[in-house]
């Protein structure tokens, strides 16, 4: 963060009374962590702060400390500052984006190198494994209040969007940072724990099931995985239990890029995709109006699920 921002954002909040924190649709760990972060972080500051949700917050984050605060919209809220955290655009925020529409002041704060600058003020930073590590190095700079329960909250972001660790944003900061946050009392084990060893038994089946069903295309290179509305019913799952299957697919040896497609509606698929080395799952979303970063990125296409896979493997046929 250069100093200019540096000032500009200190300015913005202490001169802010009720400030609002937004997430976006499909939130993940580094979303809900990042807001519960900041949020907290500004309570603690004395600021009269909502924290918003924008869709469901997935059962294995509901752990997570301060989670309560998280509340639903109502119509009248009005904010000093609007936060918008992990959200590459104001369609991101789905219905919620009529709250950027009417705020004073944005302040967008994100990693996705998708991220179109719709902020008054606008940090991006695709260098950050997560939003959850500029959060903390906001905090850290600017000296805002820290505890324990808010470096759960940061600890959660990064372990989730770094794929716990493993991947190539990865870099010798983050793992400083972490070391800062254990310092502080993140308890890793039962963190660990409640992220990665507690999947409820609907979601193993219905990973069986799709996993199973799943195809490979251009020498094993490409797979495509579905999860029809019927694929819930029967195992009793939820949308959001797909989460991870579209990596467990990427796993395997000879796959570069690994495909999700998610049945909404008749004609609505939600697209997850996953790449290893060299394909750019940004570009591919890009072209569906959706986006993300180099090796995760989604969008939602408005075709049966049946069509999407075609039109997608089409797409991706170029790059292989
Ligand atoms: P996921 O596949 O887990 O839903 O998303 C992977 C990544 O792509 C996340 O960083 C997410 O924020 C981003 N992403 C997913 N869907 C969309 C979308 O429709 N538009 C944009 N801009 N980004 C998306
Ligand atoms: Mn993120």
């Amino acid at each position: 963060m250069n100093s200019i921002i540096k000032q500009e954002l200190s300015n913005i909040i202490d001169k802010s009374d009720k400030i609002g924190v937004v997430s976006h649709l499909n939130p993940d760990g580094d979303n809900i962590g990042s807001i519960l972060a900041l949020g907290s972080s500004m309570e603690k500051l004395g600021k009269k702060v909502t924290i918003l949700k924008s869709d469901f917050v997935p059962n294995d984050l509901l752990f997570l400390p301060n989670i309560e605060k998280i509340i639903s919209v109502s119509d009248d809220l009005n904010f000093d500052v609007l936060f918008v955290l992990d959200s590459s655009d104001a369609e991101r925020l789905g219905d919620n984006k009529r709250f950027i529409e009417k705020a004073k002041y944005i302040i967008n704060i994100d990693h996705h190198i998708s991220n179109n600058n719709f902020g008054h003020l606008n940090i991006v930073e695709p260098k950050a494994s997560s939003t959850c590590e500029i959060i903390y190095n906001i905090i850290s700079e600017l000296n805002l209040p820290i505890d324990s329960n808010i470096a759960t909250c940061i600890y959660t972001g990064i372990s989730t969007d770094t794929g716990r660790f493993m991947y190539e944003n990865v870099n010798e900061n983050t793992h400083l940072i972490v070391s800062n946050l254990l310092a502080l009392g993140t308890d890793i084990y039962y963190v660990n724990k409640k992220l990665y060893q507690s999947r409820s038994l609907s979601k193993t089946k219905l990973f069986i099931e799709v996993i199973s069903s799943s195809k490979l295309f251009f020498d094993n290179k490409v797979s495509v995985a579905k999860v029809t509305l019927e694929n819930l019913n029967r195992a009793n799952a939820r949308p959001e239990d797909s989460d991870g299957i579209v990596e467990f697919l990427r796993d395997t040896e000879t796959v570069e890029v690994s495909v999700l497609l998610k049945e909404i509606e008749t004609n609505l698929t939600r697209v997850s995709i996953r790449t290893k080395e060299y394909v750019d799952a940004n570009e591919i979303c890009n072209k569906f109006n959706g986006g993300g970063h180099l090796r995760a990125a989604g969008c939602t296409i408005q075709r049966n699920i049946d069509e999407t896979e075609k039109l997608l493997i089409e797409s991706i046929k170029q790059y292989i």
